[in-house]
């Protein structure tokens, strides 16, 4: 080896040392992030629950207090905003129809809203969901969850 390729040796040698301290002090900052990360996700896991249990809340039904779907217990909306699920919209027509006097029995009921009591005018005996106003944001969102 003449002086030329020492030289060039200990060039080499001090190029990768010092990628190599480059290459570590990289990993550190990595696992110190990795570390800030798991922070955070555990600071954040409690609000996330809090969110999840909101969002549970708001799609359940005020009558049966199950979660609306996409399917019989689809959310109905009445005229006065209040929302309530399929099966239990069937029910308040069904039992309105129970209350009317035998002589009075039609296949078109009032039913009254079990949150505010406001009166819905000539809902269909027996009840067609599919004429029902739907939820459609609930309905929506319960897509959305589902896909
Ligand atoms: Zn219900
Ligand atoms: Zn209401």
């Amino acid at each position: 080896m003449n002086s030329r390729d020492v030289r060039a040796a200990t060039r080499q040698a001090k190029a990768s040392r010092a990628r190599l301290k480059e290459a570590k002090k990289r990993m550190k900052e990595l696992m110190r992030q990795n570390e800030e990360m798991k922070d955070k996700m555990a600071r954040d896991a409690p609000m996330l629950e809090g969110i999840n249990k909101k969002v549970e809340e708001l799609l359940k039904c005020p009558m049966c207090v199950a979660s609306c779907d996409a399917t019989a217990k689809v959310p109905c909306i009445l005229e006065c905003g209040h929302t309530f699920c399929g099966e239990c919209m069937i029910v308040l027509v069904a039992k309105a129809f129970d209350d009317l006097a035998p002589n009075k029995k039609s296949d078109w009921v009032d039913i009254r809203c079990p949150t505010c009591q406001f009166k819905v005018s000539r809902m269909n005996y027996p009840l067609d969901l599919a004429l029902v106003r739907k939820n459609e944001d609930v309905l929506t969102f319960i897509k959305t969850m589902q896909s």
